[in-house]
């Protein structure tokens, strides 16, 4: 693992990482404990597949949302509007029982000199969600991430997502979301600023992407 310059490591055990054939043998050993045979035709795959999904789930761990800000700033003179990404895709995983968490981010900042390609703002709500997660954790490490490194005059983030741990066990409620906030700076101290992020993201006819 790189090393991190945020406060947000992850707990990384940097010994004991399981081979992939550790891996599988103990996707096998969960396929065993639900009552299944892992030597059944239709099963011999699975392991190799479930491995192959956490890498893909977990993928965030190879990332560092710092460095994605770092290398694509730009100086640019005099702009200092709201720059807005509404409906970013989140595909997360609750750290309580691993089951998917999945909706929408909306990132907000305003620029303080430093602008940032808006794919960039994506992948870092991307490396943070593709973790072991909870939301409130997701939405702070993103909002201050892009606060440190951009360093602007504030940056907003809203996150709205289901958790399947409330719909496939548990509480068993669909059709719930979640809905977590974090902001900084002029986001945090001026209602004015807020409520024109808030409408922003909450009006579908407006196209404010810069
Ligand atoms: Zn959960």
């Amino acid at each position: 693992m790189t090393t991190r310059s945020t406060e947000f490591k992850p707990e990384i055990v940097e010994q004991d990482t399981p081979t992939r054939q550790q891996a599988e043998e103990a996707v096998r050993t969960l396929i065993r404990w639900a009552g299944e045979d892992p030597a059944r035709e239709g099963l011999l795959d699975t392991p190799a597949r479930v491995v192959r999904a956490y890498e893909e789930h977990f993928a965030g761990y190879q990332d560092d949302p710092v460095e994605f800000l770092q290398r694509t700033f730009e100086e640019v003179e005099g702009y200092d509007e709201m720059v807005v990404l509404r409906d970013i895709r989140v595909e997360s995983h609750c750290e309580h029982h691993m089951l998917p968490i999945v909706g929408k981010a909306h990132v907000a900042y305003l620029p303080d000199k430093r602008v940032v390609g808006i794919s960039k703002l994506a992948r870092v709500v991307d490396a943070y969600a593709k973790r072991m997660q909870i939301q409130e954790k997701l939405t702070a490490q993103v909002a201050t991430t892009i606060d440190e490194i951009l360093q602007p005059n504030g940056v907003a983030v809203v996150i709205d997502a289901a958790h399947e741990c409330m719909t496939l066990r548990g509480v068993h409620k669909p059709g719930v979301t979640m809905v977590t906030s974090h902001m900084l700076g002029r986001f945090r101290t001026d209602p004015k600023t807020r409520r024109e992020f808030m409408a922003i993201i909450s009006n579908p006819s407006i196209n404010t992407h810069v």
